[in-house]
């Protein structure tokens, strides 16, 4: 087989990559080693940045995104027992957010995909990369059975976090940096209107926790946990207490209901640099992770193959290699900002330990953020999406 553009994982990453790909009439392939029923179910992330929602709009694939998704104009930080609004599209010159979940860009993704007739393979196995520094750098692996050989013009290496691709990458050329924390996030989907209009982020001594939604029916509330904790412990009725107890004012109330699904996530920060070895480039979580709380893992690796695809049109339509010699350096600069971001919110948040002088600070910080404009506009500027970077 031969492409221009071979495509690993189907996340979020390698399907909007297809498709920027497709509208300028340029071929790939995609192959994705989960069917397509796992693929379309595994519950992650549900805030879009602003440009998110531009470039899906733009790549065609907006429709359901606009008549189902919500736009929100606001978040809440939670801490000494009140609540603070934070209006972010007033601070960030009327930027805002959607929420759409995950899953649903990727249904949206593969759907238009297949519409189009276009590779989409799931349920490979044994995928490996090769000849990297060639001209021809080719994809091996099983599909129905059968060995398979992908020649391509590039790899985009967008295979998450355990792919293969980063790891291909000889020792001594990569430069990794990460941060583990020595907790994670307990994350239920419920079954029950949301009791909030804009997402609630509660600082408490208990530990931190998150009210975030879905749909007008689906909630996603989640609290601050041990990484590796264990979900035996934790029945529907000890989850919803702990909620209670995080999240609870006078006179507000948490509407509870039936628990869809319910996970534990770690969290860490990481970052290989450069994000491209030869013909292979890296995006999305198979170059970066972020922790959860700004928000921003599927939004950079949107952003990644967003530069990925510029450059490779570029490339395809004059022959110029500048945007793809200059694609790690372009998106690093948005990483490390979004590396920074994601590192502050967590800090600010969490439930560090029992010393005191780290909570002084992050009741002051919080108190600083919901207390002074030039603060909050630094908030709400990366939440929403920085446009300068
Ligand atoms: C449990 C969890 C919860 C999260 N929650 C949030 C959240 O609340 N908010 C937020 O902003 N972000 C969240 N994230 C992060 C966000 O979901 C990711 O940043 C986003 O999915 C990145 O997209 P991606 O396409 O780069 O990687 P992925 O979504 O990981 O996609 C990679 C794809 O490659 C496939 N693949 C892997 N190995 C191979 C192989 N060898 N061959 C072929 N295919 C392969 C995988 O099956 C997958 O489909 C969460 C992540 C996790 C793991």
């Amino acid at each position: 087989m031969r492409t221009q553009v071979g495509i690993v994982g189907a996340g979020p990453a390698g399907l909007t990559l297809a498709r920027l790909l497709e509208v300028a009439g340029i071929e790939s392939v995609v192959i994705e080693n989960r069917d397509r029923d796992y693929v379309e179910h595994r519950i992650r992330a549900g805030v879009l940045e602003q440009g998110t929602v531009e470039l899906l709009r733009e790549a065609g694939v907006g429709a359901r995104m606009d008549r189902e998704g919500i736009v929100h104009h606001g978040i809440h930080l939670q801490f000494e027992g009140e609540r603070h609004h934070v209006p972010l599209s007033e601070l960030a010159d009327g930027r805002s957010i959607m929420i759409y979940g995950q899953t649903e860009v990727v249904k949206d993704l593969i759907a238009a995909r297949l519409e189009s007739g276009l590779p989409l393979l799931f349920e490979v196995d044994d995928v490996t990369v090769h000849d990297l520094q060639t001209e021809l750098p080719r994809i091996r692996f099983t599909h129905d059975g059968a060995a398979q050989e992908l020649e391509c013009d590039v790899i985009a290496g967008c295979d998450g976090f355990h792919g293969v691709c980063r790891p291909s990458i000889p020792s001594g050329i990569l430069r990794t940096f990460e941060r583990e924390y020595p907790f994670g996030w307990l994350g239920i989907l419920a079954q029950v209107a949301p009791s909030i209009d804009e997402l609630v982020y509660a600082h408490n001594d208990r530990g931190f926790a998150l009210l975030s939604l879905r749909s007008p029916e689906l909630s996603r509330y989640y609290v601050q946990c041990r990484p590796d904790e264990d979900l035996a412990e934790w029945p529907d009725e000890r989850i919803w207490e702990e909620l209670q107890l995080r999240t609870g004012l006078a006179g507000w109330t948490l509407h509870e209901g039936p628990i869809l699904e319910k996970g534990v996530t770690g969290m860490r920060s990481f970052v290989a640099e450069p994000m491209q070895h030869g013909r292979l480039f890296l995006a999305g979580d198979a170059a970066h992770i972020v922790p959860p709380t700004g928000a921003k893992g599927l939004n950079l690796a949107v952003s990644d193959v967003r530069i990925l695809a510029d450059a490779l049109i570029d490339w395809y339509r004059s022959g110029t290699t500048a945007g793809l010699d200059g694609y790690s350096n372009a998106c690093l600069r948005r990483v490390w900002r979004a590396e920074h971001f994601s590192w502050w919110m967590t800090s600010m948040l969490h439930k560090l330990g029992e010393d005191p002088f780290d909570l002084q600070l992050q009741l002051s910080q919080l108190r600083y953020v919901t207390s002074s404009q030039a603060a909050a506009r630094s908030l709400a500027e990366n939440y929403v999406g920085l446009t300068t970077l």
